[in-house]
């Protein structure tokens, strides 16, 4: 069984995620979107079991896709799975240098470990969370830019953070 892990910080998910998200599942057995817990980034806007049941709502109709959360490296992650591939989303230019460098590094680590590039929608090329975080704040309708399922909790989060 060919599975697809789909890595990010998904905070929240966007309606760009999720378009990855259905290609990718017409082309992989499943799909497997894995939340990284990554220390790095602070003061986020769910908390990472927040961020896996906002994702779950919204996949719960692909019956091939699941969430999963780590703090592992993703190239340690990749091997509990049979035939893994690291599924990205590619928007602008500004991805590309970034997005490169960590396939190549995931490769070194786990010699078997592809990775993916899909290239995002043009509806959604300029779409990123923390746009939304950031439109959200100010209290814009972010209907354009997450799915509908979780809506709600994203406007009242993002507002609480004026
Ligand atoms: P963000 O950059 O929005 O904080 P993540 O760190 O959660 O997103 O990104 C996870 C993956 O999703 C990355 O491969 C990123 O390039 C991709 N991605 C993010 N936003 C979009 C989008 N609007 N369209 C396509 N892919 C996207």
């Amino acid at each position: 069984m060919t599975t697809a892990i789909y890595p990010g910080s998904f905070d929240p998910i966007t309606l760009g995620h999720l378009n990855i998200i259905k290609r990718a599942a017409q082309i992989f057995d499943e799909v497997v979107v894995c939340v990284m817990i990554n220390g790095g980034k602070n003061a986020p806007l769910f908390e990472i079991d927040e961020r896996v049941e906002l994702i779950g709502r919204t996949v719960a109709r692909f019956p091939n896709v699941r969430v999963d959360s780590s703090d592992d490296l993703l190239a340690n992650y990749a091997r509990r799975f049979e035939k893994p591939v690291i599924v990205k989303g590619l928007r602008a230019i500004s991805d590309f240098e970034y997005e490169v460098q960590m396939a190549l590094n995931n490769k070194k680590l786990n010699h078997e470990l592809e990775t993916l590039f899909l290239a995002a929608s043009e509806k959604y090329t300029y779409l990123s969370s923390t746009i939304v975080k950031e439109l959200g704040r100010y209290g814009a309708d972010l209907s354009e830019f997450v799915p509908c399922e979780i809506l709600s909790e994203v406007q009242e989060r993002t507002k609480e953070r004026r």
